[in-house]
């Protein structure tokens, strides 16, 4: 694309852009975690009350039963700490589901295994690339129910064949997933992560 062809993308497109920024700045967020005992947190589509189990270890996150999730750290783990040992769940349970699911989501698309990335995404669920056959996954994805994160994982994959949202990459994605607006809906009215967002 050259200079003026991206400037005139971009005049085109700016209501757009405006009105998604306005959706997503619109949508409840969640507050930030201060990661005590009887707070909030979401997995798995659902919501679980943190207990702070003491420990000597470094901090870990394990679920419990009575929908609970417990956080094991020692007194004096800094709030780094236990943000990072809540990452470090999500990101294992989202990487041990996609393994999992994905070759059959790969199967049913007819595409190639692609290389997966979960990452922190400020503005998107998931992205692809499909020149370096590489797609990335939001982490906050892990909070949401598993059947939204598989909406995800097939939107993506139908990207490797047809780039844009387009009627063929509608069709395409409605033999995989007939329901994929009900799931798209409800990620869309879920709380997204606390954000600073600097629109
Ligand atoms: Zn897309």
């Amino acid at each position: 694309m050259t200079d003026d062809n991206a400037r005139l993308a971009i005049v085109t497109r700016w209501s757009w852009i405006k009105k998604k920024q306005k959706e997503y700045l619109d949508q409840k967020r969640e507050t930030v975690r201060k990661y005590v005992d009887g707070e909030s947190h979401y997995f798995d589509g659902h919501r679980y009350l943190l207990s702070i189990v003491k420990a000597q270890r470094s901090a870990k996150v394990t679920i419990a039963g009575n929908g609970r999730i417990e956080l094991h750290c020692s007194d004096d783990a800094p709030y780094s700490a236990k943000q990072k040992a809540f990452d470090a769940f999500y990101r294992q349970h989202l990487n041990e589901f996609l393994r999992r699911n994905l070759p059959k989501w790969c199967k049913a698309l007819n595409v190639d295994l692609p290389e997966i990335r979960v990452q922190r995404m400020r503005t998107k669920w998931g992205s692809c690339n499909p020149k370096s056959n590489r797609i990335m996954i939001n982490l906050e994805l892990a909070k949401k129910p598993l059947r939204c994160v598989e909406y995800i994982i097939a939107h993506e994959l139908v990207h490797l064949r047809v780039r844009h949202h387009s009627s063929e990459f509608i069709a395409l994605l409605e033999t995989v997933m007939p329901d994929w607006r009900y799931h798209k809906d409800i990620l869309n009215s879920l709380p997204l992560a606390y954000d600073e967002w600097t629109y």
